[in-house]
């Protein structure tokens, strides 16, 4: 079951006893654990909610809704009775941590233990960790974005969608930049909504709650169930850590910088890898194919480019969501032409320059190639159909270089 919808039943269920929900909070917590669910996503509900109440809420809502079947639905409720501008710094800490390092279930329990929180779990208990990082995301996080989510009448679930795709174009179209990622206009795709099975009809991302209600109002669609507004670090970048390349490591989600040590090169499947090194040490850097027309910025790299690279780091090779050119290559050593008859010359032995063995023709060394560049300097980044939900796509702004942003 879909953690977002369940954070909106639970809403319903509170206000339906008299109780206000402040803002709902959706989490997603660090992109590259094994143990997560799809989205790997958390909520947390500030409400003024007896706390009793609201937990025997959440509770009877799991029992009765969520996918317990599931070996990667790992349930947990947690419910602090202070309000949000009281959650302690040790709890803030860790909801800082769970988005960027592995946190363990024990660590959490004793955060829970402390500070007298109710706790429930299911299945392995795992859930706990996200429910917990969720609670602190408040004290942890200054950066926030919105997604105002559609949910389907129960009977549709499962069953294709009914969204008139060009009043989806005519509102991102109409509110971009302030909703993002509502649509990819190159590959033509209107992004928000999902090809999962599932209750979202679709998710409008934007900086301003007033205007994806408005994105929202113009898409004409099958009936909507239900519609509700959270607070998100989606578009964030919360993820990423800034690291040497030396200290990256399989498990992180670093932002990082090199040069270009091995020239781009596609392989089977259409990924495409170069390396990226600092001089001492070296780590693969790849756009897979579903990054679809990013390839082609990273095939434009050359050797000796500078860059800074953001992404997952998996099997000792970083996935990209985006890069910054911080200065580019404008030329490459070759080995020279012969002035007279035009073929590469060939090496006369080692520290013995270049000749050619057909016209006598001598060179001293390789030559200086000028390098026709299409990239400039700054921030390039994967399509909307590609991003993650956490990434910050580069239209928000707040970037170190100039942007090419993907629309
Ligand atoms: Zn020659």
């Amino acid at each position: 079951m879909c953690t977002t919808y369940l954070g909106a039943e639970l809403a319903a269920r509170l206000v339906a006893t008299g109780a206000t929900i402040e803002r709902s909070l959706l989490i997603r917590c660090h992109p590259a654990i094994e143990h997560k669910t799809r989205g790997n996503a958390a909520v947390c509900l500030h409400t003024d909610a007896d706390p009793d109440r609201a937990f025997k809420a959440a509770q009877t809502l799991v029992e009765t809704l969520a996918e317990r079947e599931s070996s990667r639905t790992n349930p947990g409720v947690v419910v602090a009775a202070h309000n949000a501008e009281a959650i302690p710094d040790d709890v803030g800490v860790y909801s800082r941590a769970a988005m960027r390092t592995r946190v363990t279930r024990a660590r959490a329990l004793t955060l829970i233990k402390r500070h007298g929180y109710r706790h429930a779990t299911w299945d392995n208990g795992r859930g706990v960790i996200g429910a917990l990082a969720a609670l602190g995301a408040w004290h942890a996080w200054d950066d926030w974005t919105y997604e105002q989510l559609a949910y389907r009448q129960a009977e549709r679930w499962g069953t294709p969608r009914d969204v008139a795709a060009d009043t989806v174009f005519a509102a991102a179209n109409r509110w971009y930049p302030t909703v993002w990622d509502t649509v990819d206009r190159v590959a033509n795709s209107p992004v928000c909504v999902p090809h999962t099975p599932g209750p979202v009809l679709y998710g409008i991302r934007g900086d301003d709650p007033e205007v994806l209600r408005a994105v929202s109002d113009a898409i004409e669609s099958e009936p909507i169930d239900r519609t509700h507004r959270y607070m998100t670090n989606q578009g964030t970048d919360a993820h990423l850590q800034e690291v040497p390349l030396a200290d990256t490591d399989n498990g992180m989600c670093v932002r990082t910088t090199g040069r270009v040590t091995r020239p781009p090169e596609t392989r089977p499947g259409g990924h495409v890898f170069f390396e990226l090194g600092d001089g001492k040490t070296s780590i693969e850097c790849a756009a897979f194919e579903p990054t679809k027309r990013f390839r082609d910025r990273v095939r434009d790299l050359r050797v000796g480019d500078r860059l800074t690279v953001c992404g997952e780091v998996t099997d000792k090779t970083i996935k990209l969501e985006k890069f910054a050119v911080r200065s580019l290559s404008h030329s490459k050593r070759v080995v020279p032409t012969c002035p007279d008859c035009g073929r590469s010359m060939e090496s006369a032995g080692a520290e013995q320059g270049y000749r050619c063995r057909a016209c006598g023709t001598t060179a001293p060394g390789k030559i200086e190639e000028p390098l026709d560049r299409t990239l400039e300097r700054g921030w390039y980044e994967v399509p909307p159909v590609a991003r993650r939900h956490v990434a910050k796509p580069l239209i928000r702004g707040g970037f170190d270089a100039p942007i090419h942003p993907e629309r």
